[in-house]
């Protein structure tokens, strides 16, 4: 086992490739919840629909990790339960996930953890980094040793700060704008709002 520096063995570009030939990232003009605009947007249930996909993307994680000597593979819920059971498959290790209970991430559900377990924190899409480096932290307080972390994408636009040592196998970079600065709407590209088919003029 080595704790040597991790490397995704899937190019990003090929990561891109998935994640828009099954709907997750859209390229397009979005009017975002927060009321932003932006020309992308990532809606991970996509991905998350598509095993064959999704496989392929997990393969990835566990193959960065392989001589880790990690012997379970966790993340928090919703996504990650789904991403913490294939890349453990692939591993050949146990899987748990953390949900939310009130404010805080937990194990629950009677798992438990070895003192020392070697841990593989795994997430889909990272925006804020909040609930991966909650993971990280479950796991810690549970007795086990998160050594690494693993993530499908990070969109949060900064390197990954996660409390371990944490690879992306995409950085995405999706610029917004308040409207009146949109640069698509300047150009006049209908907007819509993410997941939406039809579209619609914005002023
Ligand atoms: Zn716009």
């Amino acid at each position: 086992m080595t704790d040597l520096p991790r490397k995704s063995t899937l190019r990003p570009e090929r990561v891109e490739e998935l994640l828009k030939k099954c709907g997750a990232y859209q390229e397009g003009h979005f009017e975002l919840r927060s009321g932003r605009h932006s020309g992308g947007y990532v809606e991970k249930f996509r991905l998350l629909e598509r095993p064959e996909i999704a496989s392929e993307l997990c393969r990835a994680m566990a193959d960065a990790f392989r001589d880790a000597g990690v012997e379970r593979v966790v993340g928090p819920a919703l996504g990650g339960v789904i991403i913490a059971y294939e890349v453990a498959r692939v591993l050949g290790v146990p899987c748990a996930f953390a949900e939310r209970v009130g404010e805080k991430l937990e194990f629950r559900r009677g798992f438990q953890f070895r003192p020392g377990e070697r841990v593989l924190v795994v997430e889909d899409i990272v925006t804020t980094g909040g609930s991966a480096r909650e993971v990280v932290e479950a796991a810690r307080q549970a007795g086990a040793d998160p050594i690494g972390a693993a993530v499908l994408v990070n969109r949060s636009g900064k390197p990954l700060d996660l409390g371990t040592s944490a690879i992306a196998l995409l950085q995405l970079d999706i610029a917004s704008y308040p409207p009146a600065e949109c640069p698509h709407c300047r150009k006049g590209i209908p907007s819509h709002a993410p997941g939406s088919k039809g579209t619609h003029k914005t002023t």
